[in-house]
């Protein structure tokens, strides 16, 4: 596209002058090109490219791949435009290489604090993709910047602090920002961290915040920033500002070019139990919903609330559809979604109507939708804070955010779910004395953690196997139309296109085609890493491309990587060295069982959220597997900040050199307990 340089100011940017009208008008005018998130903002996920089709897809091969520096999940989408893709990696750094030939054009380093790191949700750092928007890109870091480069040089345009609001505990970053309308829309995560949510609008040319709206109301003491809260207040009990309330706006965002308007997901409760959140009851807006902002004030349109008073982590942050359906007879602008709590629901945009609840994936909290109420019927039988157990879905959802991809031409929806259940319990001190101690610098979930969660799941039994389906769903019937289920209960998001295609990865690195008619496995691909990230299509000449970015997998001693496929291609990935992941011969155990248990307590409490509940680690270093030396180190990797370069900020502010202790013998203790079910000698 052409430029005129201006006479005032700063040149203009010459490059992916990207506006809202040519995202819009993506599949007319430039079939070959992914411009936002979602392709289109209509986040359909759908490529109206067909040379890579189920009689070709055999012949896909790898044409060649780019090593993306971290050993952290990768769930970058990337985005191309004018023969040039963009992509991040997990600590926000934005790669710009040449779409067809992989050769770098620039990077941008946003120098994310590494320290941020541990005030992850999930484990480590996270980044999902940048917006491309009238010569710039914009990348959200995972420290809670919005920084603006300019797409022609890599040169960074302006930085905000997206976390000027009071908070105990630093604010993050994952998603991607959402760039429409002239302005920048970003969210930020960590409402298992005693945050408030907010999504907050930039202008996109200046940086200057034009508009923020909190998703949850703050100490009623003082003024309400905006009126929607005023209403929302009247749905909480308690002191829930104290810690926070969450509904943090993690992860989608979506434009309606059509309605302009802006649909932003919102996050579960801080904590998760609303017993301890909102004594006494209320569905706590606007917890778990799809809000409908005016882009150019923030003021609220409609809200629709999936998960009212929210009790599980099932957050409404899951990725918003866009499309134009006749539904019962009438045509219909609608959004779908399938957040965590496992009903698939469609809304008439305009209102936000609830028009179909299905539920797509298994559950045992809830029985069905109440159509005319628009809320969920509880199962009575399944009250965790009577009765300790396993639920499903889990924390993590049957769909979480890896996105799902739309066929309008079919009317169906390929969604990534998985079962994976979670045990709910209340914590022990609650339980017996009724009073909630908020617990400092450390993830606040009000549920069973630790020693007292291992009893209670003992007594329970063992949880319902974890598994991971792709399926293809029909968003107005709720009928499955067919389900393949995935190597590994770690699964991708998905990308559909006319050439009768699913692509999707897992967990198992496995990199998969399957025939959107049936599901049937066409063509696979090792990518000898962990597959979470979304694929996307292009086209450069005469050649469809396929791009995924693979994490590494804790199987390999190996980085990320992004990969690029086309037909005929035949270049081979090396295999990476293998890891011995077998738990070695620990070191002496000095530690009495009082002294383990306070080492259990410590563990869970600072250690447990990114290496994992008894330290089976599965994420970052399982360290059941540490080494004599890194045994030797262990006091200054937790205490002076040895491997702050990787993530694993310094815990000396928490814990003293006894504590330290303390848990490196739990740790070990552990390492001895799986080892002996193992057989290891
Ligand atoms: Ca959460």
């Amino acid at each position: 596209m052409a430029f005129t340089a201006t006479a005032q100011g700063p040149p203009e940017p010459s490059a992916a002058m990207v506006d809202d009208k040519r995202i819009d008008r993506i599949d007319e005018d430039e079939p070959g090109a992914w411009l936002a998130y979602g392709r289109g903002y209509n986040e359909h996920r759908f490529s109206p490219l067909a040379q890579i089709n189920r009689e070709t897809v055999k012949d896909l091969g790898l044409v060649w791949t780019r090593r993306i520096e971290v050993r952290h999940r990768l769930q970058s989408s990337p985005i191309v435009v004018d023969g040039v893709i963009y992509y991040t990696d997990s600590w926000s750094v934005v790669s710009a290489v040449d779409a067809d030939t992989g050769e770098t054009i620039w990077t941008f380093d946003p120098k994310t604090r590494k320290r941020v790191a541990r005030w992850s949700c999930c484990g480590g750092p996270i980044n999902r993709g940048v917006a491309v928007y009238q010569g710039r890109v914009y990348t959200a870091t995972f420290d809670a910047r919005l920084v603006a480069i300019d797409a022609a040089n890599g040169e960074k345009v302006w930085e905000v602090d997206t976390a000027d609001y009071r908070s105990r505990i630093p604010y993050t970053i994952s998603g991607a920002p959402l760039a429409a309308a002239g302005k920048v829309f970003i969210g930020n995560s960590g409402s298992e961290w005693d945050h408030r949510g907010y999504v907050t609008a930039y202008d996109a040319a200046t940086g200057e915040k034009a508009w923020r709206f909190f998703t949850v109301p703050g100490d009623p003491s003082e003024p309400f920033e905006h009126p929607e809260l005023e209403e929302a207040a009247k749905t909480w009990n308690g002191e829930w500002w104290k810690l926070g309330g969450g509904g943090t706006v993690w992860n989608a965002m979506t434009y309606d070019t059509d309605l302009h308007t802006v649909y932003v997901g919102t996050g579960n409760g801080t904590p998760w139990s609303r017993r301890i959140r909102s004594p006494g009851g209320g569905d706590n807006l606007f917890l778990s919903s799809i809000v409908a902002l005016h882009p150019d004030t923030g003021r609220m349109k409609w809200y629709y609330q999936t998960t009212p008073g929210d009790n599980w982590d099932y957050t409404a942050t899951q990725d918003m559809v866009l499309a134009d359906m006749v539904v019962d007879g009438e045509e219909r602008k609608v959004v779908m979604q399938a957040p965590k709590n496992g009903f698939f629901y469609v809304l008439d945009r305009r209102d936000g109507e609830l028009l179909r609840a299905h539920a797509y994936g298994a559950m045992t909290w809830a029985t069905h939708i109440d159509m005319e109420t628009g809320r969920p019927v509880e199962n009575p039988d399944v009250v965790w804070e009577e009765k300790p157990q396993w639920i499903l879905p889990g924390n993590t959802g049957s769909h979480n955010w890896e996105p799902m991809a739309f066929d309008a031409r079919k009317g169906l929806m390929y969604i990534p779910t998985h079962d994976t259940p979670f045990f709910f319990a209340l914590p022990e001190d609650y339980q017996k004395t009724g009073v909630y101690s908020p617990r400092e610098r450390t993830m606040n979930l009000g549920v069973a953690m630790g020693a007292y969660r291992v009893k209670l799941i003992e007594e329970a039994g063992e949880p319902p196997e974890r598994k991971g389906f792709l399926k293809a769903f029909d968003p107005l019937t709720g009928e499955t139309v067919w389900k393949v289920r995935n190597k590994s209960a770690t699964i991708g998001g998905v990308l559909a296109t006319a050439g009768g295609l699913v692509f999707q990865g897992d967990g198992s690195g496995a990199f998969s085609a399957y025939d959107s008619e049936s599901g049937e496995l066409l063509w696979e691909f090792d990518s000898y890493g962990s597959i979470i990230a979304p694929p996307v299509t292009y086209q450069l000449g005469n050649t469809q491309y396929v791009a995924v970015v693979a994490g590494s997998s804790f199987a390999y001693y190996d980085y990320g990587k992004l990969l690029v496929f086309a037909l005929g291609a035949v270049a081979e990935l090396s295999v990476p060295p293998t890891r011995d992941l077998a738990i070695p011969k620990q070191p002496p155990m000095t530690a009495s069982a009082e002294e383990l248990a306070q080492g259990d307590k410590l563990y869970h409490q600072f250690c447990a959220s990114c290496h994992g509940y008894r330290a089976r680690g599965h994420r970052n270093a399982d360290l059941r597997i540490m080494s004599v030396s890194v045994h030797g180190a262990f006091h200054k990797i937790v205490r002076e900040g040895l491997l702050l370069e990787l993530g694993m900020d310094s815990f000396s502010e928490d814990l003293d050199e006894t504590e330290t202790e303390l848990i490196r013998l739990y740790i070990i203790s552990r390492a001895n307990i799986d080892r002996e079910a193992a057989g290891l000698q």
